[in-house]
């Protein structure tokens, strides 16, 4: 029979007809045949009222230990009370809290921001199975952990996604549904511009990004344990169906699963133009960027910095680039003058951990510091690192970058 994971936001349990609804539609699955895992967060702004009652209490003399294990109160109210909404629909149902011996989600004891041990958890989740097999509807705290010596750890702000997709992995789920306050994942923040319209689908790179950068809607680690094979749709509470149609996340690509690392086939050349105080003149980006598509120029890349822009282009246009930007430099009193320089390679090195691992730059950049190989630029996003180097270092340098991937 499928699992189905599904993970109510603090909005979604907002008062007790919230949390009633959303019991319906927890048993309207379980009727049609579905087994369902509910992950649930604390009711509304509860983590933050608990955190300011703590800073005005205690202030800084709380220690990290106590206060995860008191904020862990938001989500042990939750799993009560939504286990017992879905028991008094006559359903059973056990809630799950990090007391109990069948608790799944083992991290390591950073107690505000713990990091998951995926091979513990994974093998504790099997437990969840055992209620399931029995008709029993598990109701998890999300955003908790619990480390090796039994103590509380939260998974940091926003967690309990994280909770919902780690379950719906290590339990082969074949649905994780994300129950929030708006219908889906929008073009915006819809609480910033009501112009805001809902996507039908996303894909994990791109909700990824969205997330890193603040869009609030799903904590960024949680695509982590997105699998390609388990669905996961983010939908908002209003309609109590969890079969309602929000947004889709697709992926990840089988190629964003590995650690891969990839260098451009032919040299890219840089140019640069220079003019004084730069970042503060308008429109000298769009023009050089409009010169450049008007040509059909593709660009890799592009730096900014005080008195300078730095364009990376394919080499086979570079000689028409720099005629091109260069009748723009003499046009616009900004630019001073242009240089077409060196030939440089492009290594690509690209991994889901990147995210959360610190020191991830160092270590790639490191063995090229080590052989002498100079980096012309470099650029992040969460999951990759892209490095130029001088062509005739390219070969060298991406060799290095796939060891440290290994
Ligand atoms: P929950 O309590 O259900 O986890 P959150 O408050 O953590 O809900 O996340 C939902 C919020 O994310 C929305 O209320 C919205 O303000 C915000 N948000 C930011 N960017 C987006 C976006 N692109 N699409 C949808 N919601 C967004
Ligand atoms: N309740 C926690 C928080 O507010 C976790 C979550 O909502 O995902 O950060
Ligand atoms: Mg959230």
């Amino acid at each position: 029979m499928e699992i189905i994971v599904a993970k109510f936001g603090g909005t979604s349990l907002g008062n007790g007809e919230r949390i009633k609804k959303a019991a319906e539609s927890v048993v309207r699955e379980y009727m049609k045949g579905k087994k369902v895992v509910v992950v649930v967060s604390a009711i509304n702004k509860t983590t933050d009222n608990i955190l300011k009652i703590v800073d005005d209490a205690i202030g800084k003399a709380i220690t990290e230990k106590q206060l995860a294990d008191i904020v862990t109160m938001g989500e042990k109210l939750s799993i009560r009370l939504f286990s017992s909404a879905i028991e008094s629909l006559g359903v059973k149902s056990e809630y799950i809290d990090p007391s109990k011996d069948n608790w799944p989600i083992i991290t390591d004891n950073n107690y505000l921001n713990a990091k998951v041990n995926f091979k513990e958890t994974e093998k504790k989740s099997k437990e969840l199975l055992k209620l399931l097999d029995q008709g029993i509807i598990p109701v998890v705290c999300g955003f908790l952990g619990r480390d090796d010596e039994g103590a509380v750890t939260t998974l940091g702000r926003g967690g309990s996604d994280v909770t919902a997709f780690l379950l719906g992995h290590c339990l082969k789920a074949e649905e994780v549904i994300i129950v929030t306050d708006v219908g889906g994942v929008m073009s915006t923040d819809p609480h910033k511009l009501q112009t805001a319209k809902k996507l039908d689908k996303i894909s994990v790179e791109e909700m990824r990004d969205l997330a890193t950068h603040g869009a609030q809607v799903l904590h960024p680690h949680a695509l982590r344990y997105k699998d390609p094979d388990i669905s996961a749709k983010i939908i908002g509470f209003e309609s109590g169906d969890l079969s309602a149609a929000g947004t889709e996340i697709m992926g990840p690509a089988e190629n964003q699963m590995l650690k891969t690392s990839a260098l451009s086939p032919r040299p890219i050349s840089v140019i640069a133009v220079v003019g004084e105080e730069l970042l503060t003149k308008k429109g000298i980006l769009s023009e050089l960027i409009d010169t450049l598509t008007a040509n059909d120029m593709n660009i890799y890349g592009i730096s900014t910095g005080q008195n300078s822009i730095t364009l990376f282009i394919d080499k086979d246009v570079a000689d028409k680039a720099h005629e091109v930007l260069h009748e723009v430099v003499v046009r616009n009193d900004n630019l001073s003058s242009i240089s077409l320089g060196m030939e440089i390679a492009m290594i690509t090195a690209t991994g889901q951990d990147f995210i959360d691992t610190p020191g991830i730059i160092t270590k790639i950049t490191e063995p090229l510091h080590k052989n002498k190989i100079n980096i012309v630029e470099i650029s992040s996003s969460q999951t990759s690192v892209v490095i130029f180097v001088d062509w005739a270092d390219g070969t060298k340098a991406y060799e290095l970058v796939r060891r440290v991937l290994k």
